[in-house]
């Protein structure tokens, strides 16, 4: 039996989690689902149903993870399943080409200017590998720069200094990932401009890329300066580099056209997920067309997947991005403007110290009075004053992500009701916060 501070709130998660750990190291698939970082039991969810999740104790949450980004229509929506279900009773592959893979390609290079060319994937790590082997492919380089705090999926080249799970679990280095591999990825500080050209004086000829989220998400939430991005656009074209966008949070999330549509620098290759996939395995990489002629079969770099592009999950794809017009936006935005100013003020009622951060609807609040502009800034907060309050929430009925370190998701069905839920939760977490002890 996993020994836990909270042994007895949720008896059949705990069940079902001692079960897991028998068979599944840490008894997740994914660790930040642990609750490593918060302690308790882990919920088992059984269903979801628009902003509500329901676990195998029977008990409801009000959902403010959302999947990690994926739900922004909300769980089970009746148009996504419709088409999934669809598409299910004429079968779940056939390692062919097929039109729903077309149809999602096409919905992507018609939101995203920047994107001549899309390749569909199964995960947001496959689409950031393959856009990095590509980037050396084009150039013939070997170095890649990513920031600290950035995730961009488990690419052994991109795991160091990575916020996330990596993040959460304070493990700077991830034995398994040679000195080779780790050697070639340059991690500057985020919003630091003159590191990055720093790098590119010190390595003349060698870097191939700068990957980067487009607004990260992955150490809390905290947005580009003005100008970052179009900076480090800058810096690459003049040395020869590819400025990679990593939109796998952002994509269809922050705009129709996601972070791209809310700054539109223009990247060379940019990466998608969650969102696109309406909740199953789906992501992409994309970007100029002479770039992506570079990649097998047109071109000499490999890549291939046998689930890519998988009829069941483009079907899903493309109905979720069919459904998220500009009036989508606009629910989504309201929704998280209205929860950031709840928990602004119920923080500020108890005197909570704290940063409310947002990249158009994705947010995260961290428990420091200092702006957060870089990942040594995000690890400055009172990660204990989150434990708490994420203790409280859940005991009322909301589910946050169960780390400091990632961003909070709403989407178009959290209606009055569910707001309300989190309004009435919010005081006694506030509480919670103002009384934690590190
Ligand atoms: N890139 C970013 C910005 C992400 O946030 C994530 C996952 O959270 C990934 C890449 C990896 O995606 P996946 O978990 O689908 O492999």
């Amino acid at each position: 039996m996993s020994e836990t501070p909270y042994p007895y709130e949720a008896p059949v998660s705990q069940a079902l989690f001692d079960r897991a750990s028998l068979v599944t190291p840490g008894g997740v698939n994914s660790p930040v689902r642990a609750f490593g970082a918060v302690g308790g039991t882990p919920r088992f969810m059984v269903s979801g149903n628009g902003p509500y999740l329901t676990d195998a104790d029977g008990r409801e949450y009000v959902d403010l993870v959302c999947s990690w980004g994926p739900m922004i229509l909300g769980h089970s929506h009746p148009e996504v399943i419709a088409a999934v279900q669809d598409a299910v009773a004429r079968g779940t592959s056939f390692g062919t080409p097929g039109e729903g893979e077309v149809a999602l390609a096409e919905e992507i290079v018609a939101r995203i200017e920047p994107v001549e060319q899309v390749r569909l994937v199964s995960s947001g790590t496959e689409a950031t590998m393959s856009a990095i082997r590509l980037a050396r492919g084009f150039t013939g380089r070997t170095k890649v720069i990513k920031f600290a705090g950035c995730y961009h999926g488990h690419v052994d080249a991109l795991l160091a200094a990575a916020g996330s799970g990596v993040a959460t679990f304070a493990l700077p280095d991830t034995p398994g990932v040679t000195g080779a591999q780790a050697s070639d990825t340059i991690v500057l500080p985020y919003n630091d401009l003159e590191a990055v050209q720093e790098a590119f004086h010190r390595h003349p000829g060698e870097i191939a890329c700068v990957i980067t989220e487009a607004s990260p998400g992955n150490m809390g939430v905290v947005p580009p300066d003005p100008g970052f991005n179009q900076g480090l656009r800058d810096a690459c074209h003049k040395n020869g580099a590819l400025y990679i966008s990593d939109e796998v949070m952002t994509g269809f999330r922050t705009s129709r056209a996601g972070w791209y549509g809310v700054d539109g620098v223009k990247p060379d290759l940019m990466t998608f997920g969650k969102v696109m996939g309406g909740g199953f395995p789906a992501a992409a990489f994309g970007g100029r067309a002479d770039v992506m002629a570079y990649l097998a079969p047109a071109g000499p770099v490999y890549q291939a997947g046998t689930l890519s592009g998988n009829p069941v999950a483009t079907a899903a794809g493309v109905a979720q991005l069919r459904l998220l017009d500009e009036a989508a936006y606009d629910t989504v935005n309201a929704v998280s403007a209205q929860l950031r100013s709840l928990v602004t003020e119920a923080l500020s009622k108890e005197g909570v110290a704290h940063r409310l951060q947002n990249a158009s609807n994705m947010f995260s609040v961290f428990f420091t009075d200092r702006q957060v502009r870089d990942y040594e800034d995000a690890k400055r907060q009172e990660s204990f004053r989150f434990t708490a309050f994420f203790h409280s929430m859940l005991s009322d009925g909301v589910y946050l992500p169960p780390s400091s370190f990632e961003s909070w998701f709403v989407s178009t069905a959290h209606d009055e009701r569910a707001l309300e839920k989190i309004a009435d939760a919010l005081p006694a977490a506030a509480r919670a916060a103002a009384e934690a002890t590190a």
